[in-house]
């Protein structure tokens, strides 16, 4: 049997740069679909701040989008960093964006009623997965069980396991509450109007590779059944028509997926906490005091929860995962700690009183 310092469950861009960057261990990659093939096979993929009122997350956010930018660039992986200008919505979001203005950090311009940051562009799916390779295997993953000071991952054993597995659950984890977004993203050919020379983001994001203008993206939230479709297509169409004049057009490619959303937006990051140990130790967590010791499950560690951006949000927490693996380095707000926190105070009572009834 192989023994491996680190398997990564799930081959999306997630799981993708955290293997990348753990490649001077022994690691595999595992997915069922192959590489980029899950919600990252659909992204647009967008790069471009976030603009709001004074937010950690809007900081999380803008710094993962500046040091996405280097790290594909460094891979020489084109950005097609030409800029993107944001556009207010309706009139509501025009009086937003005159509230968020001085809030913005990142170097900026205003045009029209719009911010154009130079800091905006887009990769393509297809050259990252050319151009990021890391040893890697196609199988679904059913078996997950501790043998010893190993994790046995199908008929493999690693030291380490980490999760990747975006909107699917592979294993049971109360604290963590995986929100699955519907979402589509076209390309189409045709004719059109207007300076394309930038990217756009107003309801939707337009930019123009070569003759052709791909368009991202719709937002569908409790929606499993959803499938890629023609009806949704023409939405963002409709969308789009309010960036560029669309005159003509033929849909030449519709992708769609399920994007991973926590509840509090931050992506969820670091290892997993054996909840029954740390309730016991200190059951007045339930109560609402802080943990003084959290008891984890060792050697099993998460990489989820990157919503609309995955391809900004991935390098940043790969690399924050890496330095917490390594040296304990602090993962602050993406720490998966917070999220046991709020649902110890929560619903820890519950699980606590089913215990005692041995019922989990
Ligand atoms: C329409 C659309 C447009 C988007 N546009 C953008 C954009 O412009 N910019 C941007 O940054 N982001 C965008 N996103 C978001 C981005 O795609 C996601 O944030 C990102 O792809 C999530 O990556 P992930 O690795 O977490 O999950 P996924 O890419 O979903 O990867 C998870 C993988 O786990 C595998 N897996 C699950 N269970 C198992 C198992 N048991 N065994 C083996 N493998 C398993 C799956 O097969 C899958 O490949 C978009 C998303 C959608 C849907």
């Amino acid at each position: 049997m192989k023994h491996f310092d680190f398997i990564i469950i799930g081959g999306g861009i997630a799981g993708l740069l955290s293997a990348y960057l753990l490649k001077e261990f022994n690691i595999l990659l595992i997915d069922k679909k192959g590489i980029l093939e899950g919600a990252s096979r659909a992204a647009g993929a967008f790069l471009f701040p976030k603009i709001s009122k004074k937010s950690s997350y809007t900081d999380f956010i803008n710094k993962a989008i500046i040091e996405s930018f280097s790290f594909y660039e460094n891979l020489n992986i084109n950005t097609h960093k030409k800029g993107v200008l944001l556009l207010p919505r309706d009139d509501k979001d025009l009086e937003k964006f005159k509230e968020y203005e001085k809030h913005i950090k990142l170097p900026f311009e205003k045009i029209g009623n719009g911010f154009f940051f130079k800091d905006g562009g887009f990769i393509e799916v297809d050259e990252v997965r050319r151009k990021i390779q890391v040893p890697f295997l196609k199988e679904e993953v059913k078996i997950i069980k501790k043998e010893g000071k190993f994790w046995r991952v199908n008929d493999k054993l690693s030291r380490n396991i980490i999760l990747a597995t975006g909107y699917e659950k592979l294993i049971d984890i109360p604290y963590i509450n995986i929100r699955p977004i519907w979402g589509e993203r076209i390309e189409i050919s045709g004719e059109w109007e207007g300076n394309l020379e930038i990217f756009y983001h107003k309801n939707c994001s337009v930019a123009q590779i070569d003759n052709i203008l791909r368009i991202g993206a719709t937002h569908k939230r409790n929606c499993l059944e959803c499938k890629e479709n023609e009806q949704e297509a023409i939405e963002l169409i409709q969308k789009a028509k309010e960036i560029v004049n669309i005159k003509k057009y033929k849909i030449e490619n519709i992708k769609g997926g399920f994007r991973a959303a926590s509840i509090d937006y931050f992506p969820i990051v670091g290892k997993i906490i054996d909840v029954k140990e740390t309730l016991r130790l200190q059951p007045k967590i339930v109560k609402g005091e802080l943990p003084k010791e959290i008891r984890y499950i060792e050697g099993m560690y998460i990489i989820n929860g990157m919503g609309g951006r995955g391809f900004s949000n991935a390098f940043l927490c790969a690399k924050m995962l890496k330095n917490y693996i390594l040296n304990n380095e602090n993962l602050g707000k993406i720490d998966t700690k917070r999220l046991f926190i709020k649902w110890a105070r929560k619903e820890g009572e519950k699980f606590l009183r089913e215990l005692k009834e041995n019922k989990c």
